[in-house]
């Protein structure tokens, strides 16, 4: 039932949102639209754009298939769709699969197929071609956000979630963590042992999490805890549960980056450690703190986007 809401709701924004940009995507162009669009509801999980002749006009129609929301509905079966796999793999909506912007995210996609369509960049043999992830990328530019928003407020006003299924927990971890931030790597006492997980959403009692850690039996499954279960986790105990590239891919918000404080930057395959000694809207002025000795000690200036966190 909830997914054929969601259903509506994305045909309505697909129409009222994204059309109009598409139009406007043309017109900067030089390209006609000619047919025009509607959106439809599809019983099953079949979701896809296609230009079909209907009463006798040709027209573009997106169907989006209620059973593919919910089979997105559990974040190991999300990934396994093109679109789930997009979002991580190309960083949109900052590579955060949430399955609000998973759907978010199908919708721009099954859009893109249209504006590529208009734009001529369909081919018979290639459909997910260079020419449909320039299409994507510009639509999320003009749009992603406001799609994203009006997802959220308009589920939010038939009282619909937008959460992955989830396993429900609730024990008692006295470390409240403060100043938790999406995308960060954490640990939490999941079934009797510490799992690496990454904190994927902040809701207003709880935390919705990804459980990151190869060696621990509930990997891959997400999870809504109580705030108090999350905790930071020892340098020693990520270095044993997890490949440190996937670390220093979480990503770091620029504007907290304090001064004083100690990051990570890579160097021609090597880690080392620096401290901020300054920095600006754009550059820092690092202190390095690891490495050779000629190296220690040494000030350089670096764009702000090189600096990871040191976890
Ligand atoms: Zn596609």
């Amino acid at each position: 039932m909830d997914h054929k809401i969601i259903a509506s709701i994305m045909t309505d924004i697909s129409e009222n949102i994204v059309w109009p940009i598409i139009h406007e995507i043309c017109k900067d162009h030089n390209k006609k639209v000619v047919n025009p669009f509607s959106a439809r509801i599809g019983s099953g999980a079949r979701t896809y754009h296609t230009l079909k002749r209907q009463n006798g006009k040709k027209q573009h129609i997106v169907t989006y298939g209620q059973k593919m929301l919910e089979d997105k509905r559990d974040y190991n079966r999300a990934v396994q769709w093109l679109t789930g796999r997009e979002i991580i793999e190309k960083d949109f909506f900052n590579g955060v699969a949430t399955y609000e912007n998973i759907v978010a995210h199908t919708i721009l996609h099954e859009m893109a197929h249209a504006l590529q369509v208009i734009m001529g960049d369909r081919t018979y043999n290639s459909v997910h071609n260079k020419a449909f992830y320039q299409w994507l990328k510009l639509l999320h530019n003009k749009c992603g956000h406001e799609v994203l928003n009006a997802l959220i407020n308009k589920s939010q006003k038939k009282k619909v979630s937008l959460d992955f299924k989830i396993n429900e927990i609730e024990e008692n971890n006295p470390t409240p963590i403060i100043n938790a931030r999406v995308g960060k790597i954490y640990q939490c006492y999941l079934n009797k042992q510490n799992a690496l997980v990454k904190l994927t959403k902040i809701n207003p009692k709880k935390f919705a999490i990804i459980v990151i850690d190869e060696k621990h039996k509930e990997n891959g499954k997400s999870y809504s805890i109580p705030k108090h279960m999350l905790d930071k986790a020892p340098e020693e105990f990520i270095k044993n549960r997890i490949d440190l590239n996937v670390i220093n891919d979480a990503p770091l918000d620029t504007n907290q980056i304090k001064i004083l404080k100690k990051y990570k930057i890579e160097l021609k395959k090597r880690t080392l450690v620096v401290e901020v000694k300054k920095k600006n809207r754009t550059t820092a002025i690092v202190e390095i703190l690891s490495g050779n000795d000629g190296m220690i000690g040494q000030k350089w200036k670096i764009p702000l986007s090189n600096l990871k966190e040191n976890n």
